[in-house]
């Protein structure tokens, strides 16, 4: 009998088992299990007789039967399908594949092929990721609830891995490893070779669970391969508990979502120990170690896979398994959607809910309003859900969507509601506990992030065909109330004497000159008329919504306001942007500076002066060239190979010297570059990237006027100052300055 939480679970293709490792008191144990999993195969009677008497005769079979399954979601009764159960755990897909082919790629529907094999693996012993569980030496006993708030959190090792190399500016087909440091210790020699063997022999000294790195998978990694390959001892190079070499899993990749180019790096996993490249995790980045540990347990991922992913997989593999909970059989998804990662890009483009463009200008005593997860709290509280939304058992349902008329079942909670609801609660109550100082607010506020995406995705892939339960109606039908919601909330707040300024997706701008009920008051009205919870997020001394700079009206999230509290919340201006040199960033902050200081909008419409006069100042420092040009770095993400740049702008000029300098920036990869010479036609006189940078770097000083003086007017041309006016203002002062000084 041993007790321990599960670290790590994969499938050992050569023995035929799956491993799974223990982290227990006594250390870290590795446990086999021979484990024969089955997938399902759909068709006429005809059809499976026929397939039935083929699969029986055929090598890697060890099991072909009929059997009685749910295969259909929302449809609880079972059909009659084969199951088939290889030898081998690594033929599933490849057996799966056979059959479609077989069958012309139509005749059969397939079950269970494409499922995460730990996961399956981990749920069939009903245990799960980092869940605490006895291993009887036969079978586990979970010791654990998985969804519970409060759990024994277990005690994995983590250390910092980092490399040092020779000059980084430096080719890099001949960049050098230095030195190798674990946790807080430095190895280093004289010899590239004994310093490599020296840090792995560290790292088996020092047995830590975790190597925590900053850009493993993208750079220490492929250096370390790269340099033990160049000195013959790739076999030595081990990070694993498990002795294998280190191998990339995944190639990395370059691919389109939303019309960006976004590149993923290759993937450095070990076994019995895990690699998470904190830089190019995105649960990491925003829920840190806490929040992907807790949606390892809930997802049942491993942490070192999950810290991988996006938000979108990790939903995803919470309906795949509580479908599979649930008795049902989960259809073969050829197209995985992994690119689906970066919610925030997907809240860009989603405009669905969109309800009024804002009233761009300056407003005074301003009242933000908004709901908490509106578009998952409508899933659930109107039981949307892919076998839901026009179900097949009550077309005559009274529970009707608003314009479209779509009917939803009666009868039955779906799926997507059922994974859901305990999101939701869960999210809840971190973001409680963040806010509540008998708890350690840190730790919940990175808990509370982590969800917030997973929560976010789940809208977006509710309507994405690609995904395993994605349908379209779904997302329509979401929309739809919301749109309802928001124009009640609208109404209710014109009906108490307010002003809407602003609506969006899932909040409200008003004024309030003339209310009749406090702002908290409608929110509650609000709240109980909509059955979606409404809060005041904040009330504004004033707050300015910019004009588009495509069109007329007002941008959608571009804007700057004061609370009453004295702080300021920006949205969708270059100082938030990140390929804004600092130069101009530090010119709007100190813009913004300038104008928290005004608690009413009178008082700053006073403040512009003041505000015209920091932008001379940075005109100013360019003009005399009294600027680190560091601070003038432009990063742009890069959007195809170098070759593939029909127009010569600065990004290819920028391609072009690092592909002079042995350096390969991959399509979806950052560039960094100081603007040199705007019209020059010569790549090499045009820009000058970061790697090349001196103290002789020449900017380009006109060209960085005009976007000074343009990222200037972003903010101030609410009070009728453009581009035109400062470059003009700022030549004539200097101008007269010149006389003056004559
Ligand atoms: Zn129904």
């Amino acid at each position: 009998m041993m007790q321990g939480f599960v670290f790590d679970c994969y499938p050992d293709y050569q023995k035929n088992v799956m491993v799974t490792w223990l982290k227990t008191k006594q250390g870290i144990k590795k446990i086999e299990k021979s484990y024969h999993p089955s997938f399902y195969v759909n068709g006429s009677a005809q059809d499976l007789k026929q397939l039935r008497k083929t699969l029986s005769n055929k090598d890697g079979v060890k099991h072909v039967e009929y059997t009685k399954q749910k295969t259909e979601l929302g449809n609880t009764q079972p059909k009659l399908v084969l199951a088939v159960i290889p030898y081998k755990l690594k033929d599933i897909s490849s057996l799966a594949q056979q059959i479609q082919k077989e069958g012309n790629y139509q005749r059969y529907t397939l079950y269970n092929v494409d499922l995460r094999l730990s996961t399956r693996f981990l749920q069939d012993q009903h245990v799960f990721f980092n869940g605490l569980v006895t291993w009887t030496g036969k079978k586990f006993r979970v010791q654990d609830n998985q969804w519970n708030v409060d759990y024994q959190q277990p005690s994995f090792s983590q250390m910092p891995f980092d490399i040092i190399t020779t000059n980084i500016n430096q080719n890099q087909n001949s960049r050098q490893i230095k030195g190798i440091i674990v946790d807080d210790l430095l190895v280093e020699t004289e010899n590239e070779i004994d310093t490599i063997l020296a840090g792995l022999r560290l790292i088996r000294k020092k047995n830590p669970d975790i190597l925590l790195t900053i850009n493993g998978d993208s750079f220490l990694f492929p250096l370390l391969q790269q340099r033990a390959m160049k000195h013959g001892i790739l076999d030595a190079l081990s990070f694993g508990r498990d002795n294998t070499n280190l191998k990339q899993i995944k190639q990395d990749s370059s691919y389109t979502s939303y019309g960006r180019v976004l590149y993923r790096p290759a993937w450095y996993v070990f076994h019995g120990r895990f690699h998470i490249d904190t830089k190019n995790s995105f649960f990491y980045q925003n829920g840190r170690f806490d929040g992907l540990l807790d949606v390892s347990r809930c997802a049942n991922i491993s942490l070192q896979i999950l810290s991988r992913l996006g938000a979108g997989t990790a939903i995803s593999q919470m309906q795949v398994n509580t479908a599979m909970k649930q008795g049902f059989l989960v259809p073969w998804n050829k197209r995985q959607p992994e690119q689906w990662k970066t919610a925030a890009m997907l809240l860009q483009t989603d405009r669905g809910g969109l309800i009024l463009d804002p009233i761009p200008g300056i407003h005074g005593n301003v009242v933000e309003f908004d709901y908490a997860s509106l578009y998952p709290h409508i899933m659930v509280q109107e039981n949307i859900s892919p076998e839901t939304v026009l179900c097949s058992c009550c077309p005559h349902s009274s529970h009707r969507v608003p314009q479209l008329d779509y009917h939803i079942c009666e009868r039955k909670t779906g799926l997507i509601p059922t994974v859901l609801k305990p999101v939701i609660d869960r999210r809840f109550r971190f973001k409680a506990r963040a806010k509540n100082n008998s708890y350690d607010t840190e730790k919940y506020t990175y808990l509370q992030q982590a969800w917030k995406w997973i929560l976010l995705v789940s809208f977006g892939y509710t309507g994405y065909k690609n995904a395993r339960y994605g349908r379209i109606e779904c997302h329509e039908s979401i929309t739809a109330f919301s749109r309802n919601i928001l124009l009640d909330a609208m109404h209710l707040a014109e009906h108490y004497g307010y002003q809407v300024l602003h609506g969006i997706v899932d909040s409200l701008w008003v004024t309030a000159n003339n209310p009749t009920v406090s702002p908290s008051k409608l929110a509650m009205s609000i709240s109980k008329q909509t059955g979606v919870r409404l809060d005041v997020k904040g009330s504004y001394d004033w707050i300015v919504f910019l004009k588009s700079k495509h069109h007329e009206y007002g941008a959608l999230n571009r804007y700057y306001g004061r609370f009453t509290t004295g702080e300021l919340k920006i949205r969708g201006i270059e100082l938030r942007q990140h390929n804004t040199p600092v130069f101009v960033k530090n010119m709007q902050k100190e813009i913004l500076h300038v104008f928290q200081k005004a608690r009413s909008k009178e008082e700053l419409k006073i403040k512009v002066s003041t505000a015209i006069h920091v932008v001379f100042k940075f005109m100013n420092q360019l003009v005399t060239r009294n600027v680190n040009s560091s601070e003038l770095l432009f990063t742009s993400r890069v959007a195809r190979t170098v070759d593939t740049y029909k127009v010569n702008n600065f990004v290819k000029a920028a391609l072009q010297q690092k592909q002079d300098d042995g350096s390969i920036v991959h399509p979806g990869q950052f560039i960094e570059y100081v603007v040199c010479d705007k019209t020059s036609g010569s790549y090499q006189e045009k820009v000058c990237v970061k790697q090349r940078l001196s103290s002789e770097t020449f900017f380009d000083v006109s060209f960085y006027l005009g976007y000074l003086c343009r990222c200037a007017e972003t903010v101030l041309l609410p009070f009728e100052i453009t581009e035109e006016w400062l470059l003009e203002s700022f030549l004539t002062k200097a101008y007269k300055q010149q006389r003056r000084t004559r």
